[in-house]
């Protein structure tokens, strides 16, 4: 099958996002990576982003492009009631449409805005005003509806822009009316998600599975993000042959590399480490250095984590790791802070000072200064101890500091989990 086969199966839409705010870097645009998600998700093929300033002809220019490219556009922005807000304006003379008073919408804002004893404005009447040739799509989050219009047997939606507004009405039943208007391939994808290990060796590891795969018209992406690698595997078409064929693929891909994977989809690996500590009735506690309470906020996003989490010293100067953590003064000089006698007593010590089944410690130069020749910038110990002893790991990272405390975090939860898995 060629490429352009595969392709030209799917739907496309288009995705246009309006505002000043984001093309100046004020607004990072969160709303086209959700709904590109979703849309993907559900079986279409995004062909194109664009984030245009909020001006009419702007907005007209983009759709009219689109519309061209596409079978679905979403819009999102400037449906708010004040004068910047120009989309639903420019929609009406764009579809031709007038505005009429929306009684169902009017009792919704009236009531709202009663349960928070505000008093209702003119401005806020004007968002029951919608479009006569617009199908709404309600928003039980905030005062502007989303609009459905069709052109062309192509459909433009217009969406809010605060992206919790888009999020509510296209789950409560904006995706919804999107599968039901639209003859959709069946998308299936399983995302296999590994640690410690970068896209290339993983890569190499799989090359002839990986050549299987796409001969049989089944996708593969790697998605790298720091310390983790995720391998989607996807296909569409017949809904039964094409789960079969791809989850035995997963299944040939799992044979390949299943020491490194922690998980699938959206889990994360914080979840696989406090999912196999409860499981085991087992503790962690951390003594931290160079990742300054990343692993500790790792952890702890969790819900429940309290359940296997004790805490965490983050020993960053030499003081605290000798005095609170009780790190040798002698081996501390003599070896330097980032070293495996140092990161191998603070693991040991945290678990005994906070009574946990397993301590994990880490000490680095995070950088991007402060390397020496003997210890560049990105070398960086980690340790996790537990009552069968304390095993250390060098890592030699880059010279990016945030990456280098994620990779480091990560590969230490990794080694934890290992620990416990064993
Ligand atoms: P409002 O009724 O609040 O005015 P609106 O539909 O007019 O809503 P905007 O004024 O365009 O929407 O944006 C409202 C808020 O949502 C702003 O804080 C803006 O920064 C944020 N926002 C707008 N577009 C995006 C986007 N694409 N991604 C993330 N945030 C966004
Ligand atoms: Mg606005």
């Amino acid at each position: 099958m060629s490429i352009f086969e595969v392709y030209f199966k799917y739907m496309l839409a288009s995705i246009i996002t309006i505002g000043d705010e984001i093309l100046i870097g004020q607004t990072v645009d969160t709303n086209s990576a959700w709904l590109g998600e979703k849309l993907y998700q559900i079986g279409f093929t995004v062909r194109q982003i664009h984030s245009i300033s909020d001006k009419s002809e702007e907005i007209i220019r983009a759709i009219d492009e689109a519309i061209e490219l596409v079978d679905l556009v979403i819009i999102t922005g400037g449906l708010g009631p004040t004068n910047d807000d120009l989309t639903k304006k420019t929609l009406v003379s764009y579809f031709k449409s007038e505005l009429t008073l929306d009684i169902e919408v009017l009792v919704r804002l009236e009531n709202y805005f009663k349960g928070r004893k505000i008093e209702i404005k003119e401005a806020h009447k004007l968002q029951a005003m919608l479009p006569n040739n617009a199908q709404k799509l309600i928003n039980n989050y905030g005062t502007a509806s989303g609009m459905w219009f069709e052109k062309n047997n192509k459909v433009i939606i217009s969406l809010p822009g605060v992206p919790y507004e888009v999020k509510g009405i296209m789950e409560d039943s904006g995706l919804a009316k999107i599968r039901e208007n639209f003859k959709l391939p069946f998308l299936y994808k399983r995302t296999v998600l590994t640690w410690g290990k970068g896209e290339s060796f993983i890569a190499e590891i799989i090359k002839d599975w990986e050549e299987e795969t796409t001969d049989l018209g089944i996708g593969v992406a790697y998605l790298p993000s720091p310390g983790i690698v995720k391998i989607r595997v996807s296909g569409s078409g017949d809904n039964d042959e094409i789960r079969a064929q791809v989850d035995r693929r997963v299944e040939g891909l799992y044979q390949l590399i299943s020491e490194y994977v922690f998980g699938e989809d959206n889990y994360k690996l914080e979840v696989s480490v406090g999912e196999e500590l409860k499981r085991k009735g087992y503790t962690v506690a951390s003594a931290e250095s160079c990742t300054g309470g990343y692993i500790a906020s790792l952890l702890t996003s969790i819900p429940g984590s309290s359940e296997y989490y004790k805490g965490s010293i983050i020993a960053y100067s030499n003081e605290i790791k000798i005095n609170l953590l009780g790190v040798s003064k002698i081996d501390l000089e003599k070896d330097g802070a980032v070293s495996e006698s140092v990161v191998k007593q603070m693991a040991v010590n945290i678990r005994k000072i906070m009574g946990s089944n397993y301590g994990i410690a880490t000490s680095g130069i995070a950088g991007p200064d402060g390397g020496s020749e003997e210890k560049p910038v990105g070398t960086i110990w980690i340790a996790v101890a537990s009552e069968n002893g304390v095993r250390a790991t060098l890592l030699r990272l880059g010279k990016q500091r945030s990456t280098n405390i994620k990779v480091s975090s990560i590969m230490c939860l990794g080694k934890l989990l290992k620990e416990i898995q064993v």
